[in-house]
């Protein structure tokens, strides 16, 4: 997979994710996730898990992320890493989240070591999708 990210901002979005996943509140998981999503002005915006004892009140590290970004007044993203255990890709309502900013984004998804698990364009993690163009 051709990769659309810089050797370093590949690096700094680990070095982010992998530290903000450290402050995950996952107190029911234990399954603690940092993401860190690259604007396009360069800068970068973390986010850990929230949970919560009303389980779906918790909230991703993606979703915390975006929270973060916007509040900040940033809207447009061109990747975002998520750094778990096991590299898994964002869930489904996260990819829905990420996709309102960014459809375009890259989506790179890395382990505790560092290493790589799968790294590829938003659209093909969330085909078909529905945005803002189809509230008609
Ligand atoms: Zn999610």
């Amino acid at each position: 997979v051709t990769t659309v990210l810089s050797p370093d901002d590949r690096t700094r979005l680990i070095a982010s994710a992998t530290a903000v996943r450290e402050r995950a509140y996952a107190v029911y998981s234990s399954y603690q996730v940092g993401a860190a999503l690259l604007a396009t002005d360069g800068r970068i915006y973390a986010g850990c898990n929230v949970e919560n004892a009303n389980y779906p009140a918790g909230i991703c590290a993606e979703r915390s992320a975006i929270a973060s970004a916007v509040s900040a007044g940033a809207r447009a993203f061109s990747a975002v890493v998520v750094v778990t255990v096991n590299g898994v890709a964002p869930c489904g309502i996260c990819r829905q989240v990420l996709n309102e900013f960014a459809p375009d984004m890259w989506v790179v998804g890395v382990d505790t070591s560092g290493h790589i698990h799968f790294e590829r364009n938003l659209r093909e993690l969330l085909p078909l999708s529905f945005s803002r163009a189809d509230l008609a």
